[in-house]
């Protein structure tokens, strides 16, 4: 384990010194030191397409799954998806491109997006986790990496080591709506010397589309006692 941190720790690095400094959005040069983040430029922080309101977020759930089954209290989001090509790209790039530095980016803004919604508080904030094939495929977790922006703003212990994922699965958007809702059953597995009794807990995750993933971790934690689970995404497609 001391070891899989070490080589993450010198891969980010490493990215961050070759990294050329180009806007992921537009593509533009970012000078250096010049801005407060490396992969947004000005211009396209400030046209970012802002997700509605937590309540409407959160009826996502309710037009996926039925009252009795929806395990997720609040939900928020910092982008919105829809019509707006060019923020989906650069969600895929970081998805699977490794750019762990925009996913720590957009972590901060849906912090700081949280701080407006008053959603500040937890216990455990707590990165949806990835099986270890795709950690491998990709070289990092992309919901971590959000985390590690996302506390610079909300109050809570991060660890990406509360919760596993045991089965591996298909890409979600790779799939049929019918098919997602197959495709996560109990798929996760909680830590022995994590216990969530009692407790308010944050799930952070990259793109929230039917819930599914995200109401399944939810509902496992529910049954360990966890008193509220609410969940913050980067975008909502
Ligand atoms: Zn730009």
């Amino acid at each position: 384990m001391v070891n899989t941190t070490f080589i993450r720790a010198i891969r980010d690095n490493l990215f961050d010194f070759v990294a050329p400094e180009h806007c992921a959005i537009c593509n533009k040069h970012i000078k250096p030191n010049s801005a407060q983040f490396k992969m947004l430029c000005y211009a396209c922080l400030n046209s970012i397409p802002y997700a509605p309101p937590p309540n409407i977020i959160r009826n996502r759930f309710f037009e996926h799954f039925s009252e009795d089954k929806v395990a997720i209290d609040g939900a928020t989001a910092l982008i919105s998806l829809k019509e707006n090509a060019q923020y989906l790209e650069a969600i895929h790039k970081f998805k699977y491109a490794g750019l762990s530095q925009l996913a720590y980016e957009y972590g901060k803004l849906l912090g700081r997006r949280m701080q407006i919604d008053g959603m500040t508080e937890y216990n455990y904030i707590i990165p949806v986790p990835i099986h270890k094939v795709k950690y491998r495929e990709r070289g990092y977790n992309q919901s971590y990496h959000i985390s590690l922006g996302l506390i610079e703003f909300v109050a809570g212990e991060m660890s990406d080591e509360f919760v596993k994922r045991n089965q591996y699965t298909i890409t979600q958007t790779a799939l049929s709506k019918e098919q997602r809702k197959r495709n996560v059953g109990n798929i996760f597995e909680l830590n022995k010397k994590f216990d969530p009794n009692g407790s308010r807990i944050l799930l952070v995750d990259d793109v929230l589309t039917t819930g599914s993933t995200i109401n399944s971790l939810a509902k496992s934690l529910k049954s360990a006692g966890a008193e509220r689970c609410d969940c913050a995404t980067v975008a909502i497609a």
